[in-house]
C-alpha cells in the first residue's frame, strides 16, 4: 500500500460520489479525498469520463487550498494523499449548503432573474443552496438557514466573511494563471471541535474561468454546454497552477 507525504495511509472507500472518492484511513481523524475522471452536469442527468480530469483538479485544489491556509483562512486540507488525484483532510461533518460567489452574472442567476448576461457585480454578490439532490439544490434564503438550524446567525455571518475573503483570494490566484474568476461554488464543515472551516474541492468543476486573454471557458461549462476540448481545458488549467506554483 502507498504511503503519502504525511504518513497516512488509506484503507476502505467510504463512498464513491458523482465526481469524487471518499476513503477512510488508518488515522480516524483524517480521511483521503479522491478527485475522479468521473463528470456529471444537471443533477447527474449528463455524465461521462475525462481522461486525467482528477489528477487536474487535485493539483489545482491542493494548491488553492494551501494557499487558503497561508492566508489563515482556515480548511480541511492536510496534504498530498496517496496518489497525485488524492489529498488527505480533516474529518469534517458537512454543512447542507453551497455557498455560491459571483463577480459577474450568468448561469442560473441570469435564467432566475432575466438580467443581462456577464452584469458586473458590485464586490462579490454571495448566494447560499440547499444541498439536496432531491430537492434540486434550491436557493434557500437566509431566514431559512437559520430557521431550519443549518447555521445560527452567527455562523452564518462567519461563513459570509470567510466566503468573501475566499472570493478575492482566489480571484488572484485565477488572475496569476491568466484566468479570470467569474463565479464559484464552496462547501463548508464542522470539525470535531465545532471550528467552521472550509472543506470539498475548489477546481474548475467548482468554479467558472475564462481566459483573461481569449475569454474562452476554461473549466467544466465546456462539459455543461457541449462546446468540445473538455479535457484540454483542465490539462490547460493544471499546466497554467504547476507553473505559478512551481516557480
Ligand atoms: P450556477 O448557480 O450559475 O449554476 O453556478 C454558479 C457557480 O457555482 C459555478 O461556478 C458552478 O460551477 C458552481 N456550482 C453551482 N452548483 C454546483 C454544483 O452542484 N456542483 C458543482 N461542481 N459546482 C456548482
Amino acid at each position: 500500500m502507498k504511503v503519502n507525504p504525511v504518513g497516512i495511509e488509506r484503507t476502505e472507500l467510504l463512498h464513491k460520489g458523482k465526481a469524487n472518492n471518499v476513503w477512510a484511513t488508518d488515522d480516524p481523524r483524517f480521511l483521503e479525498l479522491e478527485a475522479s475522471d468521473r463528470i456529471s452536469a444537471g443533477n447527474g442527468a449528463k455524465t461521462d469520463v475525462i481522461s486525467g480530469k482528477g489528477e487536474a483538479n487535485n493539483l489545482i485544489s491542493m494548491a488553492i487550498f494551501s494557499q487558503l491556509e497561508e492566508k489563515g483562512i482556515p480548511t480541511h486540507y492536510v496534504g498530498p494523499g496517496s496518489n497525485a488525484a488524492s489529498k488527505i483532510v480533516l474529518k469534517a461533518e458537512p454543512i447542507l449548503l453551497e455557498v455560491i460567489g459571483r463577480f459577474f452574472a450568468t448561469g442560473s442567476y441570469v435564467k432566475r432573474y432575466e438580467c443581462q448576461n456577464m452584469l458586473e457585480f458590485d464586490g462579490v454578490y454571495i448566494e447560499y443552496t440547499y444541498k439536496s439532490d432531491n430537492a434540486g439544490d434550491p436557493v434557500i434564503p437566509n431566514d431559512a438557514i437559520v430557521a431550519l438550524g443549518i447555521l445560527t446567525k452567527r455562523e452564518l455571518g462567519y461563513i459570509e466573511y470567510l466566503t468573501e475573503q475566499v472570493a478575492y483570494t482566489i480571484r488572484d490566484f485565477f488572475a496569476e494563471c491568466d484566468g479570470k474568476l467569474i463565479d464559484f461554488k464552496i462547501e463548508f464543515g464542522r470539525l470535531p471541535n465545532g471550528q467552521i472551516v472550509v472543506i470539498d474541492e475548489i477546481s474548475p468543476d467548482t468554479c467558472r474561468i475564462l481566459d483573461a486573454k481569449t475569454g474562452e471557458s476554461l473549466d467544466k461549462d465546456r462539459f455543461r454546454k457541449d462546446m468540445g476540448n473538455v479535457a484540454e481545458a483542465y490539462h490547460e488549467m493544471a499546466k497554467r497552477v504547476a507553473g505559478i506554483t512551481e516557480g
